[in-house]
């Protein structure tokens, strides 16, 4: 059995070594008798693992000691609500750019908890752009600045932070975490659901600037969902296999040139295959061209029936998981850190043939 080229959005591909290195030491950790699994989350050898994660994360992102980091469950689906449970009191404000249905999400949840103003929203046409910085109107005092960096769905990108002028920005960063260097000042949270680029699903890696969370509402918010009870010791059990599975992809990315080395990477990557959908107008890119994110390349087909035949064929060729989000259609190739060149020059020759033989 090969493995295939998977264009997964999430759970996504993960390094083929790293899998590998995980299978050899599954049953035996470290001479222990036991799988990773099966140890305790207070042992010496859980905590190296916390450790040694923590200390890549910061290392690769520059962090220096500004910033608390954990690795929480319940998604980022869950940080929609952390968030304001912990920033956001009733009648006080933060501004969400709306530039997704993930941002909607997080929009609403926030909601829940105190009053939301949308500085930029691009839902009337589809999500198919971010903003430029002109056309960003913020609200006098935001709490935060909320935004999605990378939009798994429409296959958006911000190319640089917004600019809010000092206001904390919250990032929910899922889907291009760890892709490409940021401007970690510029933030007050940082999440990331790992199932798309960092890890398989079930932890979610949460990073904090101590100001920011300094400032956090610890009134009537219950203990566990409070940021605070996740700095310094491990309050509960967290997901061990998970956080294992994120140090050594965090090791793999360290291996492999860091962040900078991954930019140029994703850079190449995506250029091949928006050269193809460009090429001419058989493939037509479905977001604005300034905003193509580099981890989720969207594009349609001529019609619906060829997407359909598009699906079908790359299958033929080991390509798997090229259909979009079932709530805009079209393909969608999720090229993300561990999808190696080799899949996206096989899929980028698939294009090219599908398009002379339908074309
Ligand atoms: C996948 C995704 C989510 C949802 O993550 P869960 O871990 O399923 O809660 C949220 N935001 C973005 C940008 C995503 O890509």
């Amino acid at each position: 059995m090969t493995r295939v080229h998977n264009f997964s959005a999430g759970p996504a591909a993960l390094p083929l070594e790293v899998i590998k290195h995980a299978q050899q030491e599954l049953t035996d950790y470290k001479e222990t008798g036991r799988s990773i699994m099966e140890l305790s989350h207070r042992s010496a050898h859980y905590e190296e693992i916390d450790q040694q994660a923590k200390a890549r994360l910061r290392n690769l992102l520059g962090l220096g000691d500004k910033f608390e980091i954990m690795f929480l469950q319940g998604g980022a689906s869950s940080q929609f609500m952390m968030a304001p449970y912990n920033f956001l009191g009733k009648d006080q404000t933060a501004d969400y750019i709306d530039t997704g249905r993930w941002s909607a999400k997080a929009i609403k949840e926030a909601e829940i908890f105190g009053n939301v103003h949308v500085p930029f929203s691009s839902a009337e046409g589809n999500y198919d752009r971010v903003p430029t910085q002109d056309e960003l109107k913020f609200s006098d005092n935001p709490q935060y600045v909320h935004f999605t960096s990378n939009n798994t769905v429409a296959g958006t990108q911000f190319p640089v932070e917004p600019d809010t002028n000092g206001v904390p920005l919250v990032c929910d960063a899922s889907s291009d975490f760890l892709s490409r260097p940021i401007d970690v000042d510029k933030y007050g949270i940082i999440y990331a659901g790992a199932q798309k680029n960092v890890g398989p699903a079930g932890v979610t890696v949460v990073i904090i600037k101590k100001d920011f969370l300094a400032q956090a509402n610890t009134e009537n918010v219950p203990t566990i969902l409070q940021y605070g009870t996740h700095t310094g010791k491990i309050f509960n059990t967290p997901p061990t296999f998970n956080v294992y599975m994120v140090n050594l992809v965090l090791k793999w990315i360290e291996g492999k040139g860091g962040l900078s080395g991954f930019k140029s990477f994703n850079e190449k990557k995506a250029k091949k295959v928006y050269d193809a959908i460009d090429a001419d107008d058989f493939y037509r890119g479905a977001v604005d061209k300034e905003s193509r994110s580099l981890m989720n390349v969207t594009f349609r087909l001529p019609s619906e029936e060829l997407e359909q035949k598009f699906v079908d064929e790359a299958v033929k060729h080991d390509l798997y998981s090229l259909k979009g989000h079932r709530s805009v259609g079209g393909i969608r190739a999720s090229i993300y850190n561990a999808c190696p060149m080799e899949s996206v020059d096989t899929l980028v020759d698939f294009m090219n043939d599908f398009r002379s033989n339908n074309g």
